[in-house]
């Protein structure tokens, strides 16, 4: 394929297999394991963690990259990324719209149509229900943006 087709490719690292945009993207190149940026959270955050990996992998095929204090899960790119604190979680996920209302603490604006939002997740049933909304938006988002093909 040529270097500048339209058709959008990922690029997979060979040795950390983390998958970037652009070809050979500068990146920390070495794997961390699942367990570091969660060490210092709480049996509760754990529990939250895997209900929101477990909700994120019933949309698609998603794979995670892992960093000292973040999880991104993609799709094929980021459409939420998991920081774990010691007794919350916090999720970012993207909106086509300012989210300013609780429980959204956070909504930045990342590019003409998207925002970056955030909610802090401490367990309760109703902010998760919201949480799952989110997700599932971000999720189309992300596919809207840049479609999946074959061997993505
Ligand atoms: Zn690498």
């Amino acid at each position: 394929m040529p270097e500048n087709s339209p058709v959008r490719k990922f690029w997979k690292c060979p040795s950390c297999q983390r998958i970037f945009k652009a070809r050979n993207q500068w990146h920390s190149c070495r794997k961390v394991e699942e367990e570091v940026p969660l060490k210092k959270s709480s049996p509760e955050v754990l529990k939250m963690y895997q209900e929101v990996k477990k909700f994120c992998a019933s949309l698609g095929k998603v794979h995670t990259s892992i960093t000292i204090n973040a999880i991104f899960i993609k799709c094929p790119s980021t459409f939420v990324a998991l920081k774990p604190g010691k007794n919350w979680l916090d999720v970012e996920f993207f909106t086509l719209a300012e989210e300013t209302g609780f429980p959204v603490f956070k909504s930045v604006r990342v590019s003409k149509n998207r925002w970056a939002c955030k909610i802090r997740y401490e367990g309760e049933k109703e902010i998760w229900a919201v949480i799952k909304k989110y997700i599932r938006e971000s999720y189309k988002i992300v596919q809207k943006k840049r479609p999946l093909r074959a061997g993505d």
